[in-house]
């Protein structure tokens, strides 16, 4: 099976477990995480109607994303103040977002180039040490501090969950999802309207995480990746 019916098979069961936890499949995005594939393989889940893709290295999402610069790139990787002037010129979302001086870098460089950047804020929901992210006690100061700064657009939430239980992930996914419902409640009413999104889920945990309330899965080898079932 080549990537483009491997993707088509990932968006079929994604819409799939949408209809059985009573999700609407339209509220629900794919993110094709392409890290471990060049331009070519980028371009054949394009080809199956991928338009959403997930990058971890600034070199790669700048050159995947002047590749395809009609799909939506995304930011998902580890941070580095040297490298946020190419992340935002290059990223629609930035997915990895803890560190308050990131965002007041990331908040200049986005005024730089006239935007308004889209951020999520990354949550150690399961506190292990091979993790990053904010603190899921600290998270609702870093949320506050990010949107109010004026290029700056709080989106929502970002967690990577433990691997190899699903129930483990499913209780990480949850404490996400409530962390989330918590903090929105104590924005402004404009605020709030647009901290709408949890990303979620990855190609071993993407059902828990929708079942949970997910609204962006970050699938990588379930779609790039020939040796994954
Ligand atoms: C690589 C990566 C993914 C995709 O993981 P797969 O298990 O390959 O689906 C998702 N999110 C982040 C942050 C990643 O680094």
């Amino acid at each position: 099976m080549g990537i483009a019916e491997r993707y088509l098979r990932e968006r079929t069961r994604v819409d799939e477990a949408c209809v059985r936890f009573g999700r609407d499949p339209h509220q629900v995005r794919l993110l094709a995480v392409s890290k471990t594939v060049d331009v070519e393989g980028a371009r054949a889940a394009y080809g199956a109607g991928a338009r959403a893709f997930g990058e971890n290295r600034p070199d790669e999402l700048i050159r995947k994303a002047e590749a395809l610069p009609d799909a939506s790139w995304h930011f998902i990787g580890n941070i580095q103040s040297r490298r946020i002037k190419d992340i935002v010129a290059h990223a629609d979302l930035i997915h990895s977002l803890y560190q308050e001086k990131h965002a007041r870098k990331i908040s200049d460089e986005a005024a730089a180039l006239d935007k308004v950047q889209d951020v999520l804020i990354e949550v150690n929901v399961s506190g292990e040490a091979s993790k990053s992210g904010v603190a899921p006690d600290a998270a609702a100061e870093l949320v506050r501090a990010v949107a109010s700064l004026p290029h700056l657009r709080a989106r929502g939430l970002m967690t990577m969950a433990p691997q190899g239980d699903p129930h483990v992930a499913r209780a990480c996914f949850d404490e996400l999802a409530a962390l989330h419902g918590d903090i929105k409640s104590q924005l402004s009413a404009e605020q709030a309207q647009a901290f709408d999104q949890i990303s979620a889920g990855m190609s071993e945990d993407w059902e828990e995480a929708i079942a949970a309330g997910s609204t962006i899965v970050r699938i990588g080898r379930a779609i790039f990746n020939e040796e994954f079932a």
